[in-house]
């Protein structure tokens, strides 16, 4: 059995970054930058009001004064989207809208409501300072500059930064395609009537959600019956058509769990059997003609935490992201949570903030063949193992859930 984290870096150390592809920016969201953004143009391109209001020379308000409002003719209209070709002139305004470029001589704006305009003139009465509501050229970002960085998650503020810098096209990380098998002799299709022995196949979709989530492929293989020869026959054709395999089930030291045993037929360089995790010690991590494959244990609870755990970081590896461990919070305990194991222990809670502070108390039955007790929490305290003292009141790491 070995530790959580050195499971992972035995994983990170086999998971490398996919080849990068072009797409649309129509199809970006989600994906990871597989390219520099660099910026084409200056952002803004030009000086611009940020403002509705006046566009004034600075030097020309210098006596304006309450008691004597200075008169300023309005020479112009200067709307977003037209041209700066008329020049401002002297002891002149123009009268301007958010967004139009900053008239030629201009070098200020005052907003609409803290001048008076009486028919063709405005009356100030206070000196207006240099820059006063100008958003300047490259003021956001200047031409040649790294606007987004490689391996960058691309969530919306990126799809508009892309779209302002004109890339239409641009270069992604591929995402992998991952093969899944449920393997029971127990399961049936989620059409199929249940009892007598038989249980619903959950698994498949809460593996393909867990994957869509993460921004993987789904190659679904369905279910496989506890038999090594059928096993073999199907992971050999799950590693024909993906970059990653994942069975549920069939990794204890039960008569009919195979998995182990069907990959060393295959010939898989196994790399790991068991983990100090709870739920979850059964999971078995293996290699495959540079391929990966995750054997996770059947009962629900304990797939879902090992994805979390284990494969969702080679996933995001894959994909091209640059930082992803996920940061953990203090969080007080509401109760006392016992963890007489070995074992780091995950527990799933609801966490709520009180003036600062984060609270979890738990959900329910942790037994990890109970996934209703997911549905109620939206976060997780983990508690280290061995840790028989992890109290009412005690600060353990805690995090929420996505
Ligand atoms: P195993 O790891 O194969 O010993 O299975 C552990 C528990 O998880 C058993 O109660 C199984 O019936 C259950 N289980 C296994 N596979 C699935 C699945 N695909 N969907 C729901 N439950 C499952
Ligand atoms: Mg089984």
């Amino acid at each position: 059995m070995i530790q959580v984290e050195e499971a992972r870096s035995i994983i990170l150390d086999q998971a490398h970054p996919a080849k990068t592809e072009t797409i649309s920016i129509s199809c970006c969201l989600h994906r990871v930058l597989g390219q520099d953004i660099i910026a084409r143009d200056n952002l803004p391109p030009f000086d611009k009001s940020a403002m509705d209001g006046y566009a004034i020379r600075s030097a020309d308000t210098t006596s304006a004064s309450e008691e004597k409002p200075l008169e300023l003719m309005i020479q112009g209209i200067q709307k977003a989207g037209d041209s700066t070709e008329a020049p401002l002139q002297p002891g002149k305004v123009f009268k301007i809208m958010t967004g139009a470029p900053i008239p030629r001589g201009a070098d200020s704006v005052i907003e609409f409501e803290k001048v008076e305009q009486v028919q063709k003139s405005i009356f100030l009465s206070k000196h207006i300072l240099v820059g006063n509501n100008i958003i300047k050229q490259g003021e956001e970002i200047r031409s040649r500059e790294v606007a987004l960085e490689k391996g960058s998650l691309i969530r919306p503020a990126e799809v508009g930064v892309l779209a302002s810098l004109g890339y239409q096209k641009l270069e992604v990380y591929q995402n992998p395609v991952v093969a899944l098998i449920s393997t029971g002799d127990e399961l049936v299709d989620i059409t199929s009537d249940i009892g007598d022995g038989k249980i619903r196949d959950s698994n498949q979709y809460l593996l393909t959600a867990l994957l869509q989530e993460q921004g993987a492929d789904v190659y679904p293989i369905g279910i496989v019956k506890d038999q090594q020869q059928s096993l073999v026959k199907h992971i050999q054709s799950a590693f024909e058509k993906a970059d990653i395999v994942i069975t549920s089930g069939g990794v204890s030291v039960g008569d009919y769990d195979f998995v182990q045993s069907a990959l060393e037929q295959i010939g898989a360089q196994i790399l790991f059997q068991s983990v100090a995790m709870k739920p979850g010690k059964p999971v078995v991590f293996a290699r495959y003609q540079n391929k990966l494959f995750f054997g996770l244990p059947g009962n629900p609870l304990s797939v879902f935490t090992t994805f979390k755990e284990l494969v969702k970081p080679a996933i995001d590896k894959i994909r091209g992201l640059q930082s992803v461990q996920e940061a953990t919070i203090p969080v007080v305990l509401e109760e006392n949570l016992k963890n007489n194991t070995d074992r780091k222990r995950y527990i799933y809670v609801r966490i709520t903030s009180k003036e600062g502070a984060f609270y979890a108390h738990s959900v329910g039955s942790q037994s990890s063949s109970h996934l209703i007790t997911l549905t109620r929490a939206n976060g997780i305290v983990i508690i280290p193992a061995k840790c028989e003292s992890s109290r009412k009141g005690d600060i353990v790491h805690g995090r929420y859930l996505s």
